[in-house]
Order: structure tokens, then C-alpha cells, then sequence
């Protein structure tokens, strides 16, 4: 099928990373502002079957080492190919193009991040049309609902950027559409599990007002793919029983997890970053994290290139929060679920949200409560966890009054308050002949002592002071 490729197409390169070092071209990523992949559904008559077009700079022409902005415009028609799976064939692109070997390809929509890898580059992959070629046959293959395709690639800059406005809208009022619907008004939910070849146990619960993590699905998109493909990655969810409306856990969603997770994940809290959370896998467009010191969250986005108040930046935290695990307190999120009334509903939504970029609490302003907005502080108003306190005390955070709340029951002996230690996380231990793990564990103590440890000492005879 892939004889004219001039490198391997196939699963087993799915999930491959391209680092630094070995890559010979990097397309659009952090290093770029304006860059996107869009499925847009056409009239048959506008797509000239099997087109593939490059307008701007091709691999051959790029720079060894260099990056560059890129768009991916994928046009299909077929009678029965409706608008509302444009969603859904978008994350195709994704799954597809990360077949190819050398070529990595990472989130989505206006995040996308490509490498190639100098070794494929060597082997003869020098032209975009041979990514295009893959797409095409897979596209065409695996949905036989697309009748007719054409892919544009761009990489001229100045090509890109009106169009990019327009895909921008184009997300938008996508996303709006599942925006008047609850999740007490249906009784299927969706699941998702695309992601499994970077995070084999992490599966996506996409329901109205949860929007999937990595914001390219919505629960409509999840109907759609359903419904032309009920066997595929994308699949229904009978919601079930609801155990808990607060925390959004259902029957339906803890069988379905257990099931496609192979019994790692048992238990799913839609709506918290606690406990049972939703899995993560990478593809999140951010984090919600736990700041012990102010028992509140932290947002923090993709794109957001500086330190977050707890002194970490966004890749840091992702690699703490992605593989498809329950992190008690590290949570990934879409930016359609912080739209929504839900949003970690559980632990006390946007009055629970101490921190966030300036530019995202802007992006957020209408969906965020006017009466906790000011009281969120952002970079420009605190650098650090102490700094932090300080502005939620003097604008009067919803969170303070849990403060005294904790106070009695946080303090130690000589009343002085408890020092958190660790949260969030696994702690193994041994004893007795038995291994113990803490699960999401969270310690505070009444002291913390550090010590040096001297040459000599029990303690220093791990940093090779002794010699035998
Ligand atoms: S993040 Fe979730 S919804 Fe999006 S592609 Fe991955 S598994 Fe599917």
C-alpha cells in the first residue's frame, strides 16, 4: 500500500518521539504562533479527488534543525459524510500521520506540533506530498464513507494567517453547539480511546458538559463517529446509574473504563481532580493542579511559555499529570470543560481556582463567575506561593474561608499549622515482609526538619564518603 513511501508506515510507529537532537525540521510547536490542521466537509464538485498541494517552503527546502509555521487543510464530501464528523476525521489526522516513521506529530487544532526526524529525512522523505500520500490512502481505507479528499499543506506564513482566523472560528462555533446541552439530558456518553498508543490505560469519557481532553471532540462529534463506526476508537457509553451527581460518577462510565482501561482504571469522578479522576493522557490542552499551600487550583495552559506560581512551567507539570493515570490533585483538561458548568464541580469549581495566566482568565472572562474573576490572581499579579496567599487574602478568595475551616482541625499540638509535605502521587514502602503503597497519598506534618547530611554519619554512607 505505502510502496512509493520512502519510509515505514505502519502502527508500530505510533507514539514514536523525534527529540531535539535528531530532528531535521520542526513544524509549527511551541515556536510558532499561528498553526493549525482543519477537516472541513465540502460540495463534491470543489475537491479534485486525491489532490495533494504545498504552497510555501517543502521538507527539501527547509533549514536542517529549523521550525517553521504550518496548516493542514483536509476537504472531504461523500453523501454521507455530514459536517458534524469534521471533528472527529480532524483527529485522524493525528492518528494517521503518526504511522509514518520519523514523523511525530502532536496535539491538535491550533496546537499542532510536527518533527521529522533526520534519519527519515536521509532515508528520502523530503516532500510533504509523501505525508499526504499516507493520509489520503488511510482516509479513503479505513472510512469508505469519503467519496472524494484533497490535503493543502502550508508553510508560507503569510498564507496561513487569514486562514487561521477563519479555522479559529471555526473551533468555536463547533464548540458552542454542545454548550446548551446537560448530561442529565442524555443517556449515552462517549468514549474515546484514540490516545492509547501514547497512554495505553487512558480513555476519554466525552459527555455534554465534559468536554474530551485534548478539546478536538465534543459529544456531538463522539455521536457522529459512533454512529458511522460503532466498532472504532470512538465509541457509545450507556451512562448507567449515577452514583454521585456532584462528583459525576456513573455505573456505566466506572464498566466502560474497566473494561478499555484492562482494569487499571475502576472508578471515574467526571467532575473532580480527586480521587478518582479522569485519566490524562498528553494531548490536554492544560493542567489543573493543587496548590497545598492555598488548598486551591492552579490552571495552566499549553502555550503559556513562563514559570506557574509553584515554580513549575507546563512541561514539567504535563509529564506529572500525562500516561493515562489517575494523579490525585494533577488533572488535564480541554478549554470547552473550563466552559463548562461542571468544571471540577466537585471540588468547588472557579471558587477553588486561585491562579492562571493573565491571558486565559481573559480568554475565560465570560465563563468565569464575576464574583471570584478579580480575585484569581495571575502572573502579573504574584511570582510566588507566598505572594499568592497574600493577594487571595487581601481580595477575599472564596477559598480563605476554607482556610478556617482547616485551621481546626490542620493545626499541630502546639497549634502551630500543619506543614503539607507531599500531595498527590504514589508512596511505596516495606514492612514486615510487606510491600505497602499509599495511593494518591497526601502527608502534613507538624515539623519538617532539614538536615545536611555529614561524611561519616549513617545517613552520608550513600554519597560514597566511606570508603571500604
Ligand atoms: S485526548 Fe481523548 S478524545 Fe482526544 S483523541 Fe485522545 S483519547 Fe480521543
Amino acid at each position: 500500500m505505502f510502496e512509493k513511501i520512502p519510509v515505514e508506515v505502519g502502527l508500530t510507529h505510533e507514539g514514536e518521539r523525534v527529540r531535539k537532537n535528531d530532528m531535521q525540521v520542526e513544524l509549527g510547536g511551541p515556536n510558532e504562533k499561528e498553526k493549525f490542521e482543519i477537516v472541513r466537509v465540502s460540495p463534491a464538485d470543489q475537491i479534485e479527488d486525491g489532490r495533494i498541494s504545498i504552497i510555501g517552503p517543502d521538507l527539501g527546502e527547509m533549514g536542517e534543525g529549523k521550525h517553521y509555521p504550518v496548516a493542514i487543510i483536509v476537504e472531504v464530501s461523500g453523501a454521507k459524510v455530514e459536517p458534524d464528523l469534521e471533528g472527529v476525521l480532524e483527529r485522524r489526522i493525528h492518528e494517521y500521520s503518526n504511522y509514518i516513521e520519523g514523523f511525530m506529530h502532536l496535539n491538535q487544532r491550533y496546537d499542532i506540533w510536527i518533527r521529522l526526524s533526520k534519519k527519515s529525512y536521509k532515508k528520502g522523505f523530503t516532500s510533504l506530498r509523501f505525508a499526504g500520500e499516507v493520509m489520503l490512502e488511510l482516509y479513503k481505507s479505513e472510512l469508505p464513507i469519503i467519496e472524494k479528499i484533497q490535503i493543502t499543506f502550508i508553510t508560507d506564513p503569510e498564507t496561513i494567517s487569514p486562514l487561521y482566523a477563519k479555522a479559529l472560528t471555526t473551533y468555536e462555533a463547533r464548540d458552542a453547539r454542545a454548550r446548551g446541552l446537560s448530561d442529565d439530558d442524555v443517556d449515552s456518553f462517549y468514549g474515546c480511546a484514540l490516545c492509547q498508543s501514547f497512554a495505553p490505560t487512558h480513555v476519554c469519557v466525552i459527555t455534554p458538559q465534559r468536554y474530551a481532553n485534548c478539546g478536538a471532540i465534543s459529544w456531538f462529534d463522539g455521536r457522529a463517529a459512533a454512529g458511522i463506526d460503532p466498532k472504532g476508537p470512538i465509541y457509545a457509553i450507556d451512562k448507567g446509574t449515577c452514583i454521585d451527581k456532584v462528583k459525576g460518577e456513573y455505573t456505566g462510565v466506572n464498566e466502560s473504563a474497566k473494561q478499555r482501561s484492562m482494569g487499571e482504571v475502576n472508578r471515574v469522578y467526571l467532575y473532580s481532580a480527586f480521587e478518582y479522576p479522569h485519566t490524562s493522557c498528553g494531548c490536554f490542552e492544560g493542567i489543573a493542579f493543587y496548590i497545598p499551600e492555598v488548598d486551591g487550583f492552579g490552571i495552566v495552559l499549553r502555550g503559556f511559555r513562563d514559570v506557574t506560581v509553584n515554580g513549575l512551567p507546563f512541561s514539567t507539570m504535563a509529564d506529572s499529570t500525562a500516561g493515562g493515570r489517575q494523579v490525585d490533585g494533577f488533572h488535564g483538561i480541554s478549554i470547552e470543560y473550563m466552559r463548562s458548568m461542571k468544571f471540577l464541580g466537585a471540588d468547588g469549581g472557579y471558587n477553588r481556582v486561585v491562579w492562571m495566566p493573565h491571558e486565559t482568565r481573559e480568554r475565560l472572562k465570560q465563563f468565569i463567575p464575576e464574583s471570584v474573576f478579580g480575585a484569581i490572581a495571575t502572573e502579573q499579579d504574584v511570582r510566588t506561593i507566598p505572594e499568592l496567599k497574600t493577594f487571595l487574602e487581601s481580595h477575599n478568595h472564596p477559598v480563605t474561608s476554607r482556610w478556617d475551616a482547616e485551621e481546626e482541625t490542620g493545626r499541630a499540638e502546639d497549634g502551630s499549622p500543619r506543614i503539607p509535605v507531599f500531595s498527590g502521587g504514589d508512596i511505596p514502602f516495606t514492612s514486615g515482609g510487606f510491600r505497602i503503597i499509599l495511593k494518591n497519598a497526601r502527608i502534613t506534618a507538624d515539623k519538617v526538619i532539614i538536615q545536611p547530611i555529614k561524611p561519616g554519619s549513617p545517613g552520608g554512607e550513600h554519597h560514597g564518603a566511606k570508603k571500604p
